[in-house]
């Protein structure tokens, strides 16, 4: 697969790399990443990251301005993205060959190429074991950084179960190269006081069933209220985690025309669920959207019985 991907590369002047919607650490620094080893390696070649640029995501770097005309006969590579509805952009179509880099469970199989490792804790490891594994390709400071910032981000500092022997030797390999942790670290979690704040509401609402399930809903008015953002709330959708007695839970936060939902769980599988409600993602985490506020009841009754069931054969 290695192989087979690297002279994909080779065979293409041109290459653009695409990535998930509303990107997280692992979207851009695999997208960045990527894009900076095939600038090192192959400086012939004309490398491009599309997508919106996030601005608080703007310390890992911005996107290039990709024009139509830059698809003509290019290889365009999609990092971390499971169904193709997700894709920022959907000019990917327009290149001349797909290659699909990924690590959520299969939605939508594209790509010429499809290498997808649902065991790996995230696309940015499996970048870094395909630079560390193509013999010749370049590994810069910076795009040690990328990669390492990616992999901070989707194991939750290596706290989730998704991390691995092979997560800690890529990270290990990773910090090798002079890059400033520290300050990764502080733009990585600083926190705005608007959100703190918020944070502060939710903690003084919620409520946990005797299942273990927790409901946070979200409205316009209370977003508005505290001045947040649904994006913004990437920052804290693990914080409830730590509670006592929780096991799964789920944000609802209302959008312009549709009901986003996120789904995080200690134990009982949500990405089922998620996928009942026009989402997907990973067993522990997952998103999805609602139509209404009728359809989130719905979803937590359903979360609500995962629960008990989980309870039943887990004791
Ligand atoms: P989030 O809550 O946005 O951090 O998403 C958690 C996980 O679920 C990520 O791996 C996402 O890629 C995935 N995910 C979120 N929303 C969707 C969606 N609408 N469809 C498919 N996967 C999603």
């Amino acid at each position: 697969m290695h192989k087979q991907i690297k002279d994909k590369i080779e065979s293409y002047p041109k290459i653009i790399i695409h990535r998930h919607v509303r990107p997280d650490p692992d979207a851009l620094g695999s997208q960045l990443g990527l894009k900076k080893i095939l600038q090192d390696t192959y400086p012939e070649k004309t490398v491009l990251a599309a997508g919106d640029d996030d601005e608080a995501f703007r310390f890992l770097g911005t996107m290039d301005d990709v024009d139509d005309d830059d698809y003509r006969g290019a290889l365009v590579i999609i990092n971390d993205t499971a169904n193709l509805e997700r894709v920022d952009d959907e000019r990917y179509e327009k290149g001349g060959a797909l290659i699909k880099i990924d690590h959520h469970p299969v939605v939508d199989e594209y790509g010429d190429i499809q290498w997808v490792e649902t065991h790996s804790s995230s696309t940015s490891e499996m970048i870094y074991v395909l630079a560390a594994q193509n013999a010749g390709w370049k590994l810069s400071e910076e795009a040690a950084r990328l990669l390492y910032a990616g992999i901070i981000g989707d194991t939750g500092r290596f706290l989730f179960p998704s991390t691995t022997e092979r997560t800690f030797e890529a990270a290990s390999a990773l910090i090798k190269y002079d890059f400033d942790r520290s300050a990764m670290y502080d733009e990585l979690y600083k926190t705005s006081l608007k959100l703190a704040r918020l944070k502060g509401y939710i903690l003084q609402n919620v409520t946990v069933s005797d299942e273990g399930h927790a409901a946070i809903p979200l409205s316009k008015e209370v977003l508005e209220r505290f001045e947040v953002d649904p994006s913004e709330t990437s920052q804290f959708v693990g914080m409830l985690g730590d509670i006592e007695g929780i096991l799964s839970w789920v944000f609802f936060l209302e959008e312009e025309s549709e009901i986003r939902v996120r789904f995080r769980s200690k134990g009982p599988v949500i990405n089922k669920l998620a996928g009942e409600y026009r989402g997907g993602g990973h067993p522990m985490a997952a998103g999805a959207r609602a139509e209404s506020w009728e359809e989130t009841k719905r979803i937590e009754e359903q979360l609500q019985s995962i629960c008990r069931e989980y309870r039943k054969e887990n004791g």
